[in-house]
């Protein structure tokens, strides 16, 4: 078994001077540019393929990086909505990043008919954008070499289309005030795509 509290010795034995700067300056207040939703998967690390330090990405996770439209009203609405708002609206943050990922486990549950009531909650979180999702992999079969990754670019897609009915963002928007940007990580290549959103293609970031 790990032993997560040696995790943290090792961190505070490898603070520098340059972090404890850092931290002490970080405890007047956070000034984010970046708000960062991505999967929970433990492979994709928004901090580290960014290569950004604390302070730099408020950071909003949950399986499949699924985004609540505004108007819903469902289980994952007042989480996701509230990070949002904050750092929207308050955080005034310049950018939002939607990331998704290869070989991702929540958008596989959205591809099979039967569940596991043994993690039910999984299925019915993942079924909040399941119909949506899985009814555009026909028209979007160019985005993967596989049912899987088309699923997973598609997700990420959906998503953004969801944070567009955000009156604030699209208001911010329209005003060169903040950018989208809608990312899927190659976990075996370490490579971050970019959607084109006129070429309607994952580029990659290089
Ligand atoms: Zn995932």
């Amino acid at each position: 078994m790990v032993d997560i509290l040696s995790k943290v010795k090792e961190f505070r034995a490898s603070l520098n001077e340059e972090m404890f700067n850092l931290f002490h300056e970080l405890s007047h207040g956070q000034k984010p540019h970046t708000l960062f939703i991505s999967c929970s998967d433990s492979r994709v690390v928004p901090e580290v393929i960014t290569n950004s330090k604390p302070g730099e990405l408020f950071v909003v996770r949950n399986i499949a990086n699924i985004v609540p439209r505004y108007e819903d009203d469902n289980e994952v609405g007042i989480p996701m909505k509230s990070a949002i708002e904050f750092a929207v609206l308050v955080l005034k943050v310049q950018n939002i990043v939607v990331c998704g990922h290869s070989s991702c486990g929540g958008c596989a549950a959205m591809d099979f008919n039967s569940v596991d009531e043994s993690i039910k909650n999984v299925y019915i979180h993942v079924g909040l954008v399941k119909d949506e999702v899985i009814s555009k992999v026909g028209a979007n079969e160019h985005l993967g070499n596989s049912r899987s990754e088309v699923i997973e670019k598609v997700n990420v897609i959906n998503q953004i289309e969801h944070l567009m009915s955000y009156p604030f963002i699209k208001h911010k928007l329209d005003n060169g005030e903040i950018k989208i940007f809608g990312w899927y990580f190659h976990i075996p290549t370490a490579k971050v795509f970019n959607y084109n959103f006129l070429t309607r293609e994952f580029e990659e970031i290089k």
